[in-house]
């Protein structure tokens, strides 16, 4: 019996410490994201994330799901929701591409949740591809039974806690980013789009190029840039991984 338990308690200590990640790709169904020269966002975010999958198929320190399977339509809320009720995510990342008026706008670009001001959050979203979602609560459910008091020191913790890491994620993401970047100060941004703001562990949001951008839009087609994009997403993921295990044991 003994052996028994302590083989169990062994299989759950193994699939526990892998490194689980929701892989969201953005968009998808009746959701077009953005279309240039016929080229789909959503068919973009997918292609890109099966093909993170293969990477992370290749490393048994890693675990995944994804959000959405084929050309579905699923809403943000359906997103956040899938993530926070995976009970061992250890982090969130939602792949898109970009696009803009300004035809010469082009380089990949890596979004985490700030400490934005309310007035300062609703000013960007005017702007952003998700205006006027609703804001929910970050708070992990085990401290939901807190007292108020508490309940809010944790919060805050918690939220910030959150922010540091999703900025480590997106400067890991960068660093490890061997398509199409701009300068480290315009590619990491801090923005309140909804799925990286709902979700309790620490996110990032990657636009990975412009379609609207002819030469980026021809190279975002191309499978095998594809594959070297989700190649930089696992080698960010690694770095990452690393680092906060590194972080831990120093503490
Ligand atoms: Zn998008």
């Amino acid at each position: 019996m003994q052996f028994v338990l302590s083989l169990l308690f062994i299989s759950t200590f193994a699939s526990a410490s892998k490194f689980h990640i929701v892989i969201d790709p953005g968009h998808g169904g009746s959701d077009n994201g953005a279309v240039y020269g016929g080229i789909r966002e959503a068919d973009i975010a997918k292609s890109i994330s099966l093909k993170l999958l293969e990477f992370l198929n290749q490393d048994s320190e890693f675990s995944y799901e994804l959000t959405r399977h084929g050309d579905v339509d699923l809403t943000l809320e359906e997103r956040a929701i899938q993530t926070n009720q995976s009970h061992n995510a250890d982090l969130f990342i939602s792949i898109h591409a970009n696009s803009s008026k300004d035809r010469r706008a082009k380089g990949a670009e890596f979004y985490f949740k700030n400490l934005m001001s309310p007035d300062e959050e609703v000013i960007f979203l005017t702007k952003m591809e998700n205006q006027g979602a609703p804001k929910k609560d970050i708070l992990p459910p085990q401290f939901q039974h807190s007292s108020k008091v508490v309940q809010t020191i944790l919060e805050d913790f918690h939220r910030k806690q959150k922010t540091r890491l999703s900025s480590e994620l997106a400067k890991s993401f960068y660093s490890s980013w061997s398509g199409q970047k701009k300068r480290k100060s315009t590619a990491i941004k801090q923005a309140p789009f909804f799925v990286i703001s709902n979700v309790k562990v620490p996110s990032v949001l990657v636009e990975v190029g412009y379609l609207s951008h002819s030469k980026e839009r021809r190279l975002l087609k191309d499978s095998n840039y594809q594959k070297e994009i989700a190649k930089s997403i696992y080698k960010g993921l690694v770095s990452y991984k690393t680092q906060i295990q590194k972080d831990k044991n120093a503490n």
